[in-house]
């Protein structure tokens, strides 16, 4: 279990003492060689934490972070940069990610420049081949991000973060900045990198939808905690957490003829500085009872390889 706090000052008065975010809370996650984990929750849960930790971008206050065998938690240095080597990022937003001076080649070719050491027509040649596995043409090379559509500027991260050979890659919300038309191109994208790249992801997401297509198993993440994790058919089909419940409700469903009525989520999620007593999610559930306040939920066994953190699950309701 992993544990990421964050001191924060709240007041301005500097005797006041910095207050404790908790942004990631005890969290246990497993990912298995080729799957893909899909973490879901609103701004704020802590997936993006979650994920930082996942690939040692981020130092956990406690617990551990173990890849391939090796406990990395504290890893610095020279040690920390061998095994981030293997471990690559897709962020959100790839025109904020990329470097607008440097031109598309430069970009997708640094790592290959500073790690391998490759120069001239044999970084070219290489350079030019991830264009073309991430489906730009090599001529882009010249151009800038700026010149390019946001969704060619993602394939550029995505060329970029596989450059070197990853087995793990943290892509964090690489759709949500994209057209609706685009996103799926680029899921679509990822899908196929991962069959032949061998790779594994961790892929976060905001809501449920865009997880579907690309996740075995899915996670859904409240206030520094997964609450229900479950295989994605699964997850989808019988969801055990109302927090879950919820954002399914809340989906737009495809089909205009299955419309449902929209079950909008009441409120705002409490700030991670003020958790809730017992249940963490009970300010906002719609079926909360007396003991929710009073005592926090155990982590429930519902089904094979299926968990959730609720009074109400644990019962079998
Ligand atoms: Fe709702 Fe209680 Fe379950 Fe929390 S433990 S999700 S408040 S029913
Ligand atoms: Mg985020």
């Amino acid at each position: 279990s992993v544990t990421k706090q964050f001191e924060v000052r709240t007041s301005r008065r500097w005797l006041t003492a910095p207050s404790v975010l908790t942004a990631v809370d005890g969290v246990d996650l497993d990912l298995a060689r080729g799957e893909t984990f899909g973490l879901v929750g609103e701004s704020g849960s802590g997936k993006s934490t979650l994920g930082r930790l996942a690939v040692r971008l981020a130092e956990p206050t406690r617990g551990s972070i173990t890849f391939d065998g090796r406990d990395i938690s504290h890893l610095h240095g020279a040690g920390l940069r061998t095994v981030r080597r293997r471990m690559q990022v897709v962020f959100q937003d790839p025109l904020g990610s990329l470097d607008p001076r440097m031109r598309v080649g430069e970009i997708v070719g640094e790592p290959l420049r500073v790690f391998e050491g490759l120069r001239g027509a044999t970084l070219d040649d290489r350079v030019a081949e991830l264009l073309r596995s991430v489906g730009l043409d090599p001529a882009r090379a010249r151009a800038r991000p700026r010149a390019l559509s946001g969704g060619q500027r993602q394939r550029v991260g995505i060329a970029r973060a596989v450059a070197l050979g990853p087995e793990l890659i943290l892509a964090d919300e690489p759709v949500s900045a994209l057209d609706v038309s685009v996103q799926a191109q680029i899921v679509n994208l990822l899908a196929e990198l991962r069959e032949t790249l061998g790779l594994t992801y961790l892929f976060i997401a905001h809501g449920l939808p865009v997880v579907r297509q690309l996740a075995q198993r899915v996670g859904v993440m409240y206030l520094g905690r997964i609450v229900e994790s479950a295989p994605v058919d699964e997850l989808f089909a019988n969801p055990r957490h109302p927090y879950t419940q919820a954002l399914l409700a809340a989906s737009p469903v495809p089909d205009p003829g299955r419309r449902r009525e929209r079950a909008v989520l009441q409120g705002e999620p409490p700030s991670p500085l003020r958790v809730p007593s017992g249940c963490r999610f009970r300010t906002r559930c719609p079926v909360a009872m007396a003991i929710c306040a009073a005592e926090e939920p155990p982590v429930a066994q519902v089904g094979l390889g299926h968990q959730a953190q609720c009074h109400r699950a644990e019962a079998g309701t």
